[in-house]
């Protein structure tokens, strides 16, 4: 069917006229300027549309209907509630199916689903957008944090730590008070007025500004793993993807001029590296001087030329937004893309030529002259509680071995062996893992089910014969069942792959 799709224009006068009995239409019509209205035709079928539309119906192949649901007359709670029918369209099946499988994996994997389902996190009443977490969630927090230090160490950084409260004097000073206000968190103590912090970049020059520093300690690489407030409105908080408090894995790198390339380049090394190790790919996005901004012409020469060296020497595609830095200064986001291909703002690296001149940090140069540092902010995981519900998303709650909240559960067949796999469960937690014993008396099957919802990624299985031998049966996730594997080898093969962080579980390659 090619049932044309076709556009006619008319006066205000006739489109009031046309719709004098449909109440909505008259509304929206008479708050259009004057001038000329498009209508759209179809069959008998005429509506109000500024378009475009297709030119017929045959381009439409593949559709379906999604959804219907009540939707307030322009979203206002006190008006008439409306239906609204939501539908979607291809150029042909096999991408309208595609994308339909696509959204039931989305389904499936939402981060605040599993996240109850694993007893990872919570959200109560008593503190909106603020999450709180479990055990379980906890043991998966760490990890990150662990694996977060390891990787910062090694790249050169000392971490440090600033209050989570300070004085109005403060945020006057960085510039927060009078543009940030309304997203603070305030209070007054003892007739002084205080805010939580919304970042962690004034402790920060703080600390840089204690005392004098040489362009022989240059560049200095200050993390900070820092809990921040903003107050987002109600009605955007979203699980861990939009929360009010969260922990910025923060940091501030310090330099000269000639060290802005290598920097960034050592930020995006750090973060290829990391995001990697989940699996995880990268796009960059450059993005430049806005039309108001401080600085001068030269500043920002030096700070986007550095920026998009960095990015030259690192070999990679990037886009270039032109026009959106920040008012203080260039930027570089990182967007990751995980396993369903959905893309995700977490990392960014922005140069600041505000906050040195507002906190007056200096450093002795070679010449003994003292001049500005140049300084960067830079995130990885960015909030780390939206980084965890996007791995959530990523593994659909079936983590690498490494980050497993329980990585082996022991299933004894009946109550005497219980107490041989308490022995081994000792065993196994000195040398650092997380495993748990189930002697309940249910039947294997069951617990083994269980354990497979739990997603637990090692099922080992305690029988007599497992006793008597000293060797063991051991379950994966994906359905594999090995026995009698020494418990030496199988120890080595898991603590190897647990210390390399590796995404497969690989510890039956013979
Ligand atoms: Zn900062």
């Amino acid at each position: 069917m090619q049932l044309p799709v076709k556009r006619r224009e008319v006066s205000k006068a006739e489109a009031l006229a046309f719709y004098k009995d449909e109440p909505y239409k008259v509304e929206m019509i008479s708050e259009l300027d004057d001038g000329t209205i498009s209508f759209y035709e179809q069959g008998e079928f005429t509506d109000l549309c500024r378009g475009p539309h297709l030119p017929h119906t045959g381009f439409i192949k593949a559709f379906k209907l999604m959804k219907v649901s009540g939707a307030y007359w322009r979203a206002d709670q006190t008006r008439a509630q409306l239906q609204r029918i939501y539908g979607t369209a291809y150029f042909n099946k096999k991408e309208l199916s595609a994308y339909l499988i696509f959204l039931e994996e989305a389904r499936k994997r939402n981060h605040r689903k599993i996240g109850a389902a694993l007893d990872l996190f919570s959200f109560h009443e008593e503190a909106p957008g603020m999450a709180f977490f479990h055990a379980k969630g906890m043991e998966i927090w760490n990890e990150l944090l662990k694996y977060w230090r390891f990787e910062h160490r090694a790249a050169g950084y000392v971490e440090t730590q600033t209050p989570i409260m300070l004085n109005r004097d403060l945020w006057e000073r960085s510039g927060h008070w009078a543009n940030y206000r309304e997203n603070m968190y305030t209070s007054s103590i003892d007739d002084v007025d205080y805010a939580i912090k919304p970042m962690n970049c004034p402790g920060g020059m703080l600390l840089y500004g204690m005392q004098p520093h040489s362009y022989r300690e240059l560049p200095i690489r200050a993390g900070e793993i820092g809990l921040v407030h903003r107050h987002e409105l109600s009605g955007v908080l979203s699980g861990l993807f939009r929360v009010r408090s969260f922990h910025q894995d923060d940091a501030h790198i310090f330099m000269q001029p000639h060290q802005i390339q290598e920097e960034i380049l050592g930020v995006l090394k750090l973060a290829d590296k990391i995001y990697s190790t989940f699996g995880l790919g990268f796009d960059l996005e450059l993005s430049t001087r806005p039309k108001k901004s401080i600085g001068t012409d030269e500043q920002w020469d030096t700070a986007t030329s550095g920026l998009r060296a960095a990015l030259e020497s690192y070999g990679r595609e990037y886009r270039i937004n032109e026009g959106d830095g920040a008012f203080y200064g260039p930027k570089i986001d990182l967007h990751i893309k995980d396993a369903l291909g959905r893309t995700w703002q977490c990392g960014t690296v922005q140069l600041d030529m505000s906050l040195p001149e507002r906190f007056d940090l200096t450093y002795v140069a070679k010449d003994n002259e003292k001049r500005r540092p140049i300084m960067i902010h830079r995130v990885i995981f960015g909030s780390i509680e939206r980084f965890l519900g996007i791995l959530i998303e990523h593994f659909a709650g079936k983590f690498p071995l490494w980050m497993a909240p329980v990585q082996m559960t022991l299933l004894a067949i009946n109550d005497e062996l219980a107490s041989y796999a308490f022995q081994v469960k000792k065993e196994f937690e000195d040398k650092g893992l997380r495993v748990i014993v189930d002697d309940r008396t249910e039947s294997l099957n069951r617990k083994i089910r269980e354990a497979q919802i739990q997603n637990i990624p090692l099922i080992l299985t305690i029988g007599a014969k497992e006793k008597e031998s000293g060797n063991l049966a051991v379950r994966t996730l994906d359905g594999k069942v090995k026995y009698g594997i020494s418990h030496d080898m199988f120890l080595d093969a898991v603590l190897e792959n647990i210390h390399g962080r590796k995404l497969e579980l690989d510890i039956f390659q013979e």
